[in-house]
């Protein structure tokens, strides 16, 4: 069996409604998905109820931005049960945060001469949480730059004119959270940590692993198999499960698919086995 621990919906910023991706998940033959959606449960009950009749397992979770001082860490937390709870409470202020930070981004832009309306941003995000690549996409159809990538890359990536922090969780505090909600947080896509050096991931991995961090996400769609072995084996190193997933976004990701990422990747059912056993429901 073939999975994928890692995707987004429209519910975040993805562009394939959540029953649509569970549909994609059975065409490609995937056993099992989940649905990882920045900073919120509102997919979750679609795909559950679309995953009971297309024979795929549904994995309900979110993916979180946590505060590092060198900025892009993301947790992954599987089996978050949909509704109430110590983690769950907390993602309504998690979007507010958003909220804010993209009128900031929208006060930039404009300022930089790329007017553009926090309203045509929420409608691009269609009711989802409202995220990054929406105003990328607006910026897309406005003709301020030919693709999503290129409006990372020269205006809303960390150090251009249209980037903006925003509130995010400590690690160690989230990390408790999901534990406390009875998830299994799981490090996402750690080259984005910016780390090079051996002692230095040591440094940042072993509190992570000492508050109860589970998996580390070592198969995921851009790496090369050297570095899914190395993350691999890297994670064992600190007692964690090496996971995978694609993070597909749909159109938000030309190129990337859901399940096989940019053609070779593979993630076994045995993850799932491996990592069920720390989820307590
Ligand atoms: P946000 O959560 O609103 O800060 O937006 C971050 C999201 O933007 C990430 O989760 C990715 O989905 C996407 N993203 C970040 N960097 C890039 C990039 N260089 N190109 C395309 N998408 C990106
Ligand atoms: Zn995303
Ligand atoms: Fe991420
Ligand atoms: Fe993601």
């Amino acid at each position: 069996m073939i999975i994928d621990l890692h995707a987004h919906s429209t519910a975040s910023d993805g562009s394939d409604p959540p029953a649509r991706l569970v549909a994609i998940a059975a065409e490609t033959g995937l056993g099992a998905i989940a649905l990882t959606d920045h900073d919120t449960q509102m997919g979750i009950e679609e795909a559950a109820a679309a995953a009971a009749h297309a024979g795929v397992e549904l994995i309900p979770g979110v993916e979180l931005s946590l505060q590092h001082e060198r900025g892009g860490m993301h947790l992954l937390v599987l089996w978050l049960e949909n509704g109430a709870g110590p983690l769950q409470n907390r993602l309504e202020g998690l979007r507010l945060g958003r909220d804010e930070r993209n009128m900031r981004i929208v006060e930039q832009l404009s300022a930089a001469g790329l007017p553009l309306t926090i309203e045509e941003i929420v409608e691009q995000a269609g009711g989802g949480s409202v995220g990054r690549p929406h105003i990328a996409a607006v910026m897309m159809a406005r003709g301020y730059v030919p693709d999503i990538r290129t409006a990372f890359d020269l205006w809303l990536g960390s150090g251009r004119p249209g980037y903006v922090g925003r509130a995010r969780l400590d690690p160690g505090e989230a990390i408790g959270l999901a534990r406390e909600s009875g998830a299994v947080p799981v490090l996402s896509h750690p080259h984005t940590l910016g780390i090079t050096t051996a002692g230095e991931m040591a440094a940042v991995l072993g509190p992570l692993a000492d508050a109860g961090l589970v998996g580390l996400e070592a198969m995921y769609s851009s790496y090369r198999p050297h570095e899914r072995d190395g993350y691999a084996h890297l994670a064992r190193r600190f007692g964690l499960i090496p996971t995978g997933g694609s993070d597909y976004h749909g159109t938000y990701k030309p190129g990337l698919a859901l399940g096989t990422g940019y053609g070779d990747l593979v993630v076994p059912g045995s993850v799932l086995d491996e990592l069920r056993e720390h989820a307590s429901h």
